[in-house]
């Protein structure tokens, strides 16, 4: 079998699941350029746990519509993949070994971070998917360490996505149009960001809040962030990063997706 890449996608606003763009398009190409993966590890921006990492053990996760104020379409949305309690035990396990606090959920469903990109990628629903928690307060680096602790799920056919957003300043978002202009504050930090990532500067990224410009306009906290950092670790400290996919929606969202491998 071979040993997938990990991925980093950012999911913009919930209306990327029906509302056409570049990034939209990106993501509805994206699940057909990589090799059918037998399950995939999802960790979202928009689940958080204190105390340690949680992992989803359910076996048909309900689509969780975790927004207000959107169009009934969005609401109307089921994203009916298979869960994949096998897999979620073993990233348990992997964790627990890797000296992780592990925290079990036997019901968890699929945040917006985690069913609208996938809904894009694997329309079908017929790759079971199991979703892990970023861990609140915790740092970039601890993020890498909890990717590094999965990095042997990539040979077992597990594809591992963080789902997030490159740039993330919802006060700055303002009812933007999709197709708004990106401001330098924004676009410096993207370009920032992939020199680092394709000059594979582990260092430098995981200091980016003090190094980058612009860090903390992009990013008032960090959990949009802190998934690509679990996709970076789980993909080895040689990975090479390849830029998938670059685009701004609504000024402030940078929509970049990232391959690691
Ligand atoms: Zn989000």
């Amino acid at each position: 079998m071979t040993t997938l890449p990990t991925i980093f996608v950012s999911h913009g606003s919930p209306m990327l699941a029906l509302q056409d763009s570049p990034a939209r398009r990106f993501l509805q190409g994206l699940g057909n350029t990589l090799p059918k993966p037998k399950a995939i590890l999802m960790v979202s921006a928009h689940w958080e746990t204190a105390g340690g990492a949680a992992v989803s053990l359910a076996a048909q996760p309900a689509t969780i519509y975790d927004f207000g104020g959107f169009p009934q379409a969005l609401y109307d949305i089921k994203y009916h993949a298979p869960g994949a309690p096998e897999v979620a035990e073993r990233a348990a396990a992997l964790f627990e070994g890797a000296g992780v606090a592990v925290v079990r959920s036997a019901q968890r469903g699929l945040d917006h971070g985690a069913w609208v990109p996938l809904s894009l990628m694997y329309p079908d629903a017929d790759v079971p998917v199991a979703q892990i928690s970023l861990v609140h307060g915790a740092t970039p680096a601890a993020h890498e360490k909890l990717g590094e602790a999965l990095a042997q799920l990539r040979a077992e056919g597990v594809l591992i996505i963080g789902s997030g957003s490159l740039t993330h300043n919802l006060y700055e978002f303002r009812g933007q149009r999709v197709n708004a202009p990106a401001p330098q504050w924004v676009t410096e930090f993207e370009i920032w960001m992939k020199e680092h990532l394709e000059a594979g500067d582990r260092v430098g990224l995981l200091n980016y809040r003090q190094l980058a410009p612009s860090a903390v306009q992009n990013h008032p906290s960090e959990e949009h962030l802190l998934p690509l950092f679990v996709a970076l670790g789980a993909a080895g400290p040689e990975a090479q990063a390849r830029l998938l996919h670059s685009s701004v929606e609504h000024g402030v969202l940078a929509m970049d997706a990232y391959a690691f491998n």
